[in-house]
C-alpha cells in the first residue's frame, strides 16, 4: 500500500465514531422536536417545568423525557417512576413509561440506589448522555424534552453537539436578582454553542390565591420579562408559587395533571402554548423547493 493510501485508511476508532454518529442521527431523525430546559442555577424549578411541559404536551402528542442531569437526577421522583428499572430488549434500553405514556429515562433508573452519588468527569458524562440518545428505544416521538443540569457544564455542551437540529432551550429563572444574573450566562452559553433560545420562564413569580384569584408579588417580579426584552428573546410567561407544586413534586404527581384548574396550571398552559408556537417557528426550513412549486 502506498504511503498516501495508508494515511487515508480509516482507523478502527474512526470507524466506530462514524458508526456512532450514524446511529445517533438515525435515532434523532425519528424525533420531530427536541427541546431542552436549562437554568443558570439549581432550585429554580427547572425539573418541575420540564416534567410538567412533558405532561401538558403528552395530552395531544407522543412525548419523551430525558433526564440529562447525570449527577443529580430528579425526574424519576417528580414523575412518580422512582425505583423502576428499564428492560433491555434486543440491545436497546426500553424507556420507563410514565403518566400519559411519556417515555422517561434518567440516570436515576440505572443507578443501584437513588442515594448513590455519581462522581464522573466530563467525558464519561458525555458518553452516558450519548448512550441515552442512541441506545434508548425512543421510537417515533413528537417531542423529546431534555432536562439539563443547572449551569453551563458538559451536559449542555454534549446535547448541543449531539442534537444540532434541536429547536432550542427554555431558560427557567426566578425573580431574584441572583438567578436573573445567571440567565445572561445561560444565554451566552447557548449562543456560543449555537443552541437557539426559545425563551425565558419566570417561576415562583408571586402567589395567586386559588380561592379568590388575588395575585401578590411576594418578591420582586417581572425580572424575567425585563431580561427577555433586554436580550431580545421571547418571554414565555410566569408561574406563581403554589404549595401544591412542592407536594406534587415530592409525591410524583405533576401539578398540571393533579390540579388542572389551579392558577399555576392555567399559567403553565399559556406557557406551553407559547413554547409550541416558538417550536413551530424554529422548524427546519426545507432546503429546496420541490419541483413544480
Ligand atoms: P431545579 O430543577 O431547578 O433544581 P426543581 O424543579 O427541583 O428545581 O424545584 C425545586 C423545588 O421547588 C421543588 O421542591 C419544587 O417542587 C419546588 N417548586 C418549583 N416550582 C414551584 C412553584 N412554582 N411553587 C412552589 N414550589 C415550586
Amino acid at each position: 500500500m502506498s504511503k498516501e493510501a495508508e494515511k487515508r485508511e480509516i482507523s478502527p476508532e474512526m470507524a466506530r465514531a462514524m458508526q456512532d454518529r450514524l446511529r445517533l442521527s438515525e435515532a434523532m431523525r425519528l424525533i420531530k422536536h427536541k427541546v431542552v430546559v436549562m437554568s443558570g442555577k439549581g432550585g429554580v424549578g427547572k425539573s418541575t417545568v420540564a416534567a410538567n411541559l412533558a405532561c401538558a404536551l403528552a395530552r395531544n402528542a407522543k412525548v419523551g423525557l430525558l433526564d440529562a442531569d447525570i449527577t443529580g437526577p430528579d425526574i424519576p421522583m417528580v414523575m412518580g417512576v422512582e425505583g423502576k428499572v428499564p428492560r433491555v430488549v434486543k440491545n436497546k434500553i426500553e424507556p420507563i413509561e410514565g403518566p400519559l405514556g411519556i417515555k422517561i429515562i434518567s440516570m436515576g433508573h440505572v443507578l443501584p440506589s437513588s442515594e448513590a452519588p455519581v462522581i464522573w468527569r466530563g467525558p464519561l458524562k458525555m458518553a452516558a448522555l450519548r448512550q441515552f440518545l442512541v441506545d434508548v428505544n425512543w421510537g417515533g416521538l413528537d417531542y423529546l424534552i431534555i432536562d439539563l443540569p443547572p449551569g453551563t457544564s458538559d451536559e449542555p455542551l454534549s446535547i448541543a453537539q449531539d442534537i444540532p437540529d434541536s429547536e432550542g432551550a427554555i431558560i427557567v429563572t426566578t425573580p431574584q436578582q441572583l438567578s436573573l444574573l445567571d440567565v445572561n450566562k445561560s444565554i451566552s452559553f447557548a449562543r456560543a454553542v449555537k443552541l437557539p433560545v426559545l425563551g425565558i420562564v419566570e417561576n415562583m413569580s408571586g402567589y395567586t390565591c386559588p380561592k379568590c384569584g388575588h395575585h401578590e408579588d411576594l418578591f420582586k417580579s417581572g425580572g424575567g420579562k425585563r431580561a427577555a426584552d433586554g436580550l431580545d428573546i421571547p418571554f414565555l410567561g410566569s408561574i406563581p408559587i403554589d404549595p401544591s407544586i412542592v407536594l406534587g413534586g415530592d409525591s410524583g404527581k405533576p401539578f398540571v395533571l393533579e390540579h388542572p384548574n389551579s392558577p399555576a396550571t392555567k399559567a403553565f398552559e399559556k406557557i406551553v402554548e407559547k413554547v409550541v408556537g416558538e417550536v413551530e417557528k424554529h422548524k427546519p426550513k426545507p432546503k429546496f423547493k420541490p419541483v413544480g412549486t
